[in-house]
């Protein structure tokens, strides 16, 4: 069901799917729930919603607005995400634990049809926009390590206390409480909010002028990129390399947000999930999944975190398929993959021979991710040792063996983040499986 998501590029969603069964047509000042809410301006969009941020008239504040597509696959997903995130909010009633929060949830008819549309907290940025706005560089790893330690404590109060799988965590669907830009943040911007749709912008207006709108938008990105590409260019010839931005007054505190394909961990829905480059081995070769799927995950964003690059990056080639060469890539990072787990899943006869060899690419390169870092990028040896000495225990092939999210946390990778955080520190019991590893190399 998941989805390599789009909201990530900078395209937008397109005027196709506003059509019976899709997008809710949007315009400023459009009212919600009975003229409760008052939308303002469009946050982003995904496969199934656009998001916008809209004024809450009663409580006095901005909020998102999730405005569901209205065909019945759609609204059936809106449910079921809407209680999932009914359960985490029950749980977390101080608001604390790094996931986003639901506030309200409605039903809206328009020409489309029926959406179910979801109110949550306003946040900002994603982190894939940060690691744009650092220009892939990586964004520090004193910020590396705070971000994760967020993103821990989200997955540790899922996992442990919920009961739920995100199975969809990538940059995009982390988002910072703020915007990398505090004049985007309508709080701190002392954005006047929208309260009566504005002259002009009646009916019969809405899609004809956004398309030509969107077509001057998309005119204005490309001439930029082509002024970007010809200084970029320009600096080379004169020995000038673009340098990563500060990222000094960014608030990095962030939550994980888009539950549409979260499960109970008691309740799995069979097929494919996860997106492409942060997809587990245990996925793709078919031999089910639990809750260190979404460790697999974070492993890839904090080294993307750190790099500014996608860990795998998996293409297809004349001889082999996608799903071939992601194993390829994750066996010439962490070595061979165990006979055991490469053999038993569903889908291991299309990849893998009798001896547990890849059947269509035979020759791997190791490269283990200290290397990689030193080399490719430029870490220092202590850095990259002390990185490696965190990821590689979370890539383990065996999924049992990876720690959780709350050993995780006790790592002393984290331990010197210079931020404080609130965390429920219990004992842990089972230091046969990571954070035994995890403890023990770090000691070296
Ligand atoms: P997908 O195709 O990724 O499954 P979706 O339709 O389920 O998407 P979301 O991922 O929940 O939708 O949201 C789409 C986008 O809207 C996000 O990538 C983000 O840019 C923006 N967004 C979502 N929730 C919020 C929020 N609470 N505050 C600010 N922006 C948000
Ligand atoms: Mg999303």
């Amino acid at each position: 069901m998941s989805y390599s998501s789009s909201s990530g590029s900078e395209e937008d969603e397109g005027v196709d799917a506003y059509r019976k069964g899709g997008y809710h047509a949007v315009r400023p000042g459009d009212p919600f729930e009975g003229g409760r809410y008052i939308a303002q301006r469009k946050l982003g969009w995904g496969n199934f919603s656009t998001v916008w941020l809209a004024y809450d008239t009663r409580c006095e504040k901005f909020v998102a607005l999730k405005i569901q597509k209205s065909a019945a696959q759609f609204q059936q997903a809106a449910l079921h995400e809407v209680e999932i995130l009914k359960a985490i909010a029950k749980g977390d009633p101080s608001n604390c634990k790094c996931i986003v929060h639901l506030l309200d949830n409605f039903k809206h008819s328009g020409p489309n049809g029926q959406h179910l549309c979801m109110v949550f907290e306003t946040l900002g940025d994603s982190l894939l926009r940060l690691i744009r706005y650092n220009r892939y560089k990586g964004i520090g790893l004193q910020n590396v390590k705070y971000v994760c330690r967020s993103i821990l404590l989200g997955l540790d109060y899922l996992h442990r206390e919920v009961g739920l799988i995100h199975t969809d965590l990538k940059p995009e669907n982390v988002l910072l409480v703020s915007t990398i830009d505090p004049v985007k943040d309508p709080i701190r911007s002392g954005f006047t909010p929208i309260l009566v749709r504005p002259e002009g912008n009646l009916k019969g207006t809405s899609i004809v002028n956004s398309t030509e709108k969107r077509l001057k938008e998309r005119a204005m990105r490309a001439r930029a990129r082509i002024s970007e590409r010809r200084a970029s260019m320009g600096g080379l010839e004169h020995g000038l390399v673009q340098k990563e931005r500060s990222l000094e007054g960014i608030d990095l505190k962030c939550k994980i947000i888009d539950f549409g394909n979260a499960c109970w961990v008691d309740k799995q829905m069979a097929g494919e999930i996860q997106t492409r480059q942060y997809r587990a081995p245990e996925v793709i070769v078919g031999a089910g999944y639990s809750f260190p799927v979404d460790m697999w995950s974070f492993a890839c964003i904090a080294f993307e975190l750190a790099t500014g690059d996608v860990l795998f990056s998996p293409k297809v080639g004349q001889v082999f398929t996608e799903d071939e060469d992601h194993l390829a890539q994750m066996m010439e990072l962490l070595g061979k993959m165990p006979k055991k787990i490469a053999i038993t899943g569903s889908r291991s006869k299309d990849f893998f021979d009798r001896y547990g060899d890849l059947k269509r690419i035979r020759r791997l390169k190791h490269w283990p991710i200290d290397r990689l870092l030193i080399d490719k990028y430029m870490f220092v040896e202590s850095d990259a040792c002390e990185l490696s000495d965190f990821l590689t225990p979370l890539l383990d092939f065996t999924p049992e063996k990876r720690p959780t999210a709350e050993q995780c946390l006790q790592h002393p990778w984290l331990s010197n983040s210079g931020q404080s955080f609130m965390v429920e520190t219990k004992g842990v019991e089972n230091l046969e499986t990571g954070l035994g590893k995890l403890q023990m190399k770090a000691g070296r």
